[in-house]
């Protein structure tokens, strides 16, 4: 059996698509600092906590999009924009947060202003500072909790985010170097419907994942797509015909609220030669998403890999 192949991005990096990621994310991450700031001075203690977890994912997740919307194919280079973009959002919070603690007339915008406040800061703070209602000087001891709390969260987003923006451009579909654009929607679309029984289930799944396709043969495609099943997703571009691209997915629909569904990626853009794009084109149920391809023909399809 040949060696199996899969997506990879293709393509030279383009400066303009890398400058407008970098100015989305460093603009949105001020942003998103800059907002947990704010929740986090006026908030309840139990809010803060909250704000507090999501800034650790919502940086992650931001920069994950808008490195998509600016057309960089390059995971890697999300997770590079990563680090800054923590890094700007711990700032924009720390202004917020200094603005509300000792009043907006005088900003501290100069991040080496902001780091002497923050080391001054423990020895000047209020318990009143930590959403309680007597109002008394806090010990040094309680002043560094204070600070220290703050400064983990931030250290803890350095290490999260960037795992949240590798999880995320994972799912990124294929990008066509060629035509400047990704290949979002699926060409064709196949569903099989399997009983529940789990040792038949946990059998054919592992044999997609090792990329044995053939048990589809013996399976009825579906529309029906009730209880478990198994998804079948062709992409590729419609313009230039590069390569097509196989994804295929577990699915359990929950038997009592249809909208929830567990999906589980078992084979990732994998790189399908046409003959396997045709049968399944041909196979039964084809839902055709990607406007009007409707079913393919053989002249319409990829004419070689
Ligand atoms: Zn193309």
């Amino acid at each position: 059996m040949s060696q199996r192949q899969f997506y990879k991005p293709k393509g030279a990096l383009n400066p303009a698509c890398a400058i407008a990621a970098a100015a989305m994310c460093f603009t949105a991450s001020l942003i998103i600092g800059g907002l947990i700031g704010a929740a986090d001075s006026v908030g309840s203690v139990k809010l803060s906590i909250v704000v507090a977890i999501a800034v650790l994912l919502a940086v992650g997740a931001a920069v994950a999009v808008l490195t998509r919307v600016a057309r960089v194919q390059y995971p890697w280079f999300a997770i590079l924009l990563c680090f800054p973009s923590v890094g700007l959002a711990a700032y924009g919070y720390a202004v917020i947060r200094a603005a509300f603690l000792t009043g907006w007339d005088a900003i501290l915008w100069n991040p080496l202003d902001l780091i002497l406040f923050i080391i001054a800061l423990p020895e000047n703070l209020t318990t009143s500072d930590q959403y309680t209602d007597e109002t008394r000087e806090m010990t040094s001891g309680e002043g560094w909790f204070f600070v220290g709390i703050r400064l983990a969260f931030a250290c803890m987003g350095m290490m999260i985010n960037p795992i949240v923006t590798w999880a995320m451009s994972r799912n990124w579909p294929p990008y066509c170097a060629v035509c400047r654009k990704w290949i979002s929607e699926p060409i064709v679309t196949n569903s099989y419907a399997l009983s529940a029984d789990k040792a038949e289930l946990k059998e054919v799944a592992k044999q997609f994942k090792n990329g044995v396709f053939e048990p589809t043969d013996s399976l009825a495609a579906t529309d029906n797509l009730q209880g478990h099943h198994f998804t079948f997703e062709f992409r590729y571009c419609e313009d230039c015909c590069d390569d097509i691209y196989l994804d295929v997915a577990q699915v359990t629909v929950d038997a009592k609220d249809s909208s929830k569904n567990a999906k589980t990626p078992l084979v990732r853009k994998e790189i399908v030669p046409i003959e396997l794009l045709n049968k399944y084109a041909k196979d039964g149920v084809t839902e055709s998403t990607g406007g009007d391809a409707g079913e393919p023909e053989a002249e319409d399809a990829p004419a070689s890999i």
